[in-house]
């Protein structure tokens, strides 16, 4: 089996093993070893959450340069809807499309409009497919590979249709098929927020193969972008989403144009940790629909930004406004099932203790022990983010009890007392008779 692709990684050189990336990691993928982290590849969901903790800049997400696009005759740029909130007000939409024109792309198509056709896709699939409550969106790729990894019994309450960018890329190719370019030469790039989304184009959850061909970090592309925007006048493209696709951007942005009574939008890893964690409990019942957002704001928030991101929240929120919220119909040409899953996504239970059920029951056992014998002060300094993951580390054989330095205290200053009792006691030959 090909390994796993991740796009976070770690710049070993820059770690100076602060141990703060360890504590904010939701799925505890995250350990530091010989002063250095390391990423623990089958928990890791790329959410980017370490990026932004990092002020080493150690960690980073692998991306595409923009120079990628000279390999493909005709390429198409994906501006995911995050990307229009990172330019002053002052800089329209057609500008930012026209800029990137200009900066070598053959086309722009909107991942804006992907959305409002995810939108559509979506509200069919749940007329006709009855999903456990609530139904939890698939929009954030971090989030589905959480459900994967952390509650695979939650895999069922997923709507399983492609993402915008997906839908985007897919169109974009079939445009340009049928106005006669060869589609092997047709080269599609989604200009990120995400971090997740590169992996989700590596490693494809749902679909068997991604349709987009190079993923462009919204940060690579925002200083050659914005140099174009300062030459590029308004007017000359008329931009073709709508202020409901421009909307997803933020959190809330999916769940406002469906139609159920009760829906929860969760942005943050961590209250999406939570929110999780109650339905895996059998909470939330009454709530039709989760959108659950790995970033603080939504997308907005994403670690491949570059602009304070509730200031890009008024600027979608004031977009969303200028461009209402009408959208056209998926056109009759697609059937709506064109853009559902074709694939199962496996249960990834990496965090079970052994496959043998039995065998997973004792090392429990033996891991609550070891976790109440520990401080509890989740201090870090161990290398792994709390006690308990220390002792689960200790289950699987990968750490030791006096990685604690506690522990590894309690046990020097017994020796030391033994020691010094020791030292104390003569031998015979030379000291009192017994
Ligand atoms: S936050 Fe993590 S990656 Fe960054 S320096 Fe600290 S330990 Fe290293
Ligand atoms: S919220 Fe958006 S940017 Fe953040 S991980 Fe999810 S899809 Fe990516």
């Amino acid at each position: 089996m090909a390994a796993y692709f991740h796009s976070v990684t770690l710049e070993k050189d820059k770690c100076m093993g602060c141990t703060n990336c360890i504590k904010r990691c939701p799925t505890e993928a995250i350990r530091v070893r010989e002063g250095k982290a390391k990423i623990i590849d089958e928990r890791c969901i790329d959410c980017g959450e370490c990026i932004r903790v990092c002020h080493n800049h150690a960690k980073r997400a692998l991306t595409d340069p923009l120079e990628i696009i000279k390999a493909y005759p005709y390429p198409v740029a994906l501006p995911a809807p995050t990307l229009y909130s990172q330019f002053s007000h002052k800089f329209k939409v057609d500008q930012i499309i026209q800029g990137l024109l200009n900066l070598g792309f053959f086309r722009v198509w909107e991942v804006a409009r992907g959305a409002e056709i995810a939108t559509q896709v979506l509200v069919k699939y749940l007329e006709n497919h009855a999903l456990p409550k609530p139904v939890i969106s698939a929009a954030c790729p971090a989030v589905l590979r959480l459900i994967q990894v952390r509650y695979p019994e939650l895999l069922e309450h997923v709507i399983p249709i492609e993402s915008p960018m997906e839908i985007s890329a897919r169109l974009a190719k079939k445009e340009l098929e049928e106005e006669g370019y060869p589609v092997e030469q047709v080269g599609v790039f989604f200009i990120s927020p995400c971090a997740a989304k590169v992996t989700s184009v590596k490693n494809p959850l749902g679909v068997k193969k991604s349709q987009v061909d190079g993923v462009i970090a919204i940060s690579d592309i925002y200083g050659p972008l914005l140099a174009q925007l300062a030459s590029t006048a308004s007017g000359s493209i008329q931009p073709r989403a709508s202020g409901a696709g421009i909307g997803w951007a933020v959190i809330g942005g999916e769940s406002r144009l469906l139609p159920f009574n009760q829906t929860l939008s969760v942005d943050g890893i961590a209250n999406v940790v939570r929110v999780l964690d109650d339905i895996a409990m059998g909470k939330l019942k009454e709530v039709d629909f989760i959108e659950g957002l790995a970033c603080m704001g939504g997308c907005v928030g994403g670690p491949l930004t570059i602009e304070n991101s509730y200031l890009s929240k008024t600027r979608i929120q004031n977009l969303s406004k200028k461009y209402g919220m009408s959208y056209p119909e998926v056109a009759p040409e697609f059937a709506c099932s064109e853009f559902f899953w074709t694939e199962k996504i496996e249960p990834c239970s990496v965090l079970v203790l052994d496959e043998d059920l039995a065998l997973a029951m004792q090392k429990l056992e033996t891991l609550d022990e070891i976790h109440k014998a520990l401080p509890g002060l989740d201090c870090g300094s161990c290398g792994a983010p709390t006690c308990r993951a220390l002792a689960e580390d200790i289950v699987r054989g990968l750490a030791v009890e006096i990685d604690c330095i506690f522990k590894l205290r309690e046990k020097v200053t017994d020796l030391a007392e033994r020691m010094v009792e020791l030292s104390s006691k003569l031998p015979p030959s030379i000291g009192k008779p017994r």
